[in-house]
């Protein structure tokens, strides 16, 4: 390597083209991604969507039928997976269950090449008290919570002083309450070692959760690649709109484009079963990218919804709810179209909701 290549602003890791096919089957389609230098970057997806195989793409226990992966710009095809900087935990932390905790974390680190500086038993304790086990380096992994194993796991991989963390389901065998602490602390020491992690999860509320960009995977591609808050309030698609927490997605005919005089606002009006709705036109679709005639595609959050705003009112009928504590999470049947509402009182009977036109987000427009 030449110290004379400047590297500012190349991406940690890229996919470019990335094609796996395992005989009929594609796992990862064209799938191309930049994730940048000490970003903590996750892929979420349904099961099946090719996650797992484009983290062994990265790791490098699998090989590209097509196209390219490279580390800090440079292409990593056949480099073997122990040559590439990577440090991995899998779902199932498989620690080795003869050795002590310690003894775990020390054997990641006879991985160090050249060794790095300090004894072994020091950066021992520096990576338990990392993953804040530190007086725990003399106990047998199977004496220790799902949680802590999977933390010396964590410590285990870091050892060796990794570029990139990749992290593939670390917490799916864990209880609920114990994943949502753990995801906390996986982020701190994320943040602590400002290292580029690479996080696999099915679970979008965990993705939304500890990531500074999401991929949100659909049959072996992304559909969208972008900050938590974006992926959430603008998804680009509707897999994307309904796959990221709970959405009602309506499509209708442009009856009428308008604008609504106070504000400044453009509106669309679209024809949704017997009744017309209206949706702002903003972002990508601003009043000239859509026409009457056009087949509008917009979401509205089940938060978003209210009883009674008199704004694009749809009269409905309650069919079921789920009381969630904070919330109640309730079915409406608007004219044959399941509906769901998020409120604080549980309406019964028939309701009218509506929605400002301004908390719709059309995800698609056109002929
Ligand atoms: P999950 O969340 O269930 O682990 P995933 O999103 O990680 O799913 P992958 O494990 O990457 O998905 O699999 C993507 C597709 O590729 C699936 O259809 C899977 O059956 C297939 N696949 C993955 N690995 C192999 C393999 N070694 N041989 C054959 N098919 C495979």
């Amino acid at each position: 390597d030449s110290a004379a290549v400047d590297r500012t602003g190349t991406p940690a890791v890229e996919l470019d083209g990335v094609i796996r096919r395992y005989g009929e089957t594609t796992a990862v389609e064209n799938l191309s991604l930049s994730v940048r230098e000490g970003e903590f970057f996750t892929l979420v997806g349904p099961s099946g969507c090719g996650k797992t195989t484009t983290l062994r793409l990265i790791a490098g226990f699998e090989d590209p039928t097509r196209g390219e992966v490279r580390f800090g710009g440079e292409s990593v095809t056949g480099v073997p997976p122990e040559d590439r900087d990577v440090g991995v935990v899998f779902q199932n932390y498989a620690l080795f269950p003869h050795m002590t905790v310690g003894e775990n974390v020390a054997y990641g680190l006879s991985f160090t090449d050249p060794p790095g500086g300090g004894s072994d038993a020091e950066r021992v304790r520096e990576l338990l008290e990392l993953v804040d086990l530190g007086d725990m380096a003399d106990r047998d992994p199977d004496t220790l919570s799902g949680g802590q194993q999977q933390r010396v796991a964590m410590a285990r991989a870091l050892a060796p002083g990794p570029d990139v963390l990749l992290l593939d389901e670390p917490m799916s065998a864990l209880d609920a309450k114990l994943r949502e602490r753990l995801r906390v602390q996986v982020r701190e020491i994320q943040q602590e070692l400002g290292i580029t992690t690479i996080y696999v999860t099915h679970d979008q509320e965990e993705a939304l959760a500890v990531s500074d960009r999401v991929a949100v995977m659909h049959d072996g591609t992304p559909e969208q690649v972008a900050p938590p808050r974006t992926i959430y309030r603008e998804p680009a698609t509707e897999f994307v709109a309904t796959f990221v927490g709970d959405n009602n997605v309506l499509s209708g005919e442009v009856t009428a484009v308008q604008s609504d005089g106070g504000n400044d606002q453009r509106l669309a009006d679209v024809a949704v079963g017997g009744g017309t709705l209206s949706v702002a036109l903003d972002g990508d679709y601003s009043a000239n990218a859509v026409s009457i005639g056009d087949r509008l595609t917009f979401c509205i959050r089940p938060e978003r919804l209210a009883v009674d705003t008199g704004q694009n009112a749809m009269p409905a009928t309650v069919t079921s709810a789920e009381f969630l504590g904070e919330t109640t999470r309730v079915h409406l049947d608007w004219d044959g179209r399941e509906l769901l509402l998020r409120t604080e009182e549980l309406p019964e009977g028939t309701v009218t909701v509506g929605f400002d036109p301004a908390d719709a987000h059309i995800v698609t427009a056109g002929r």
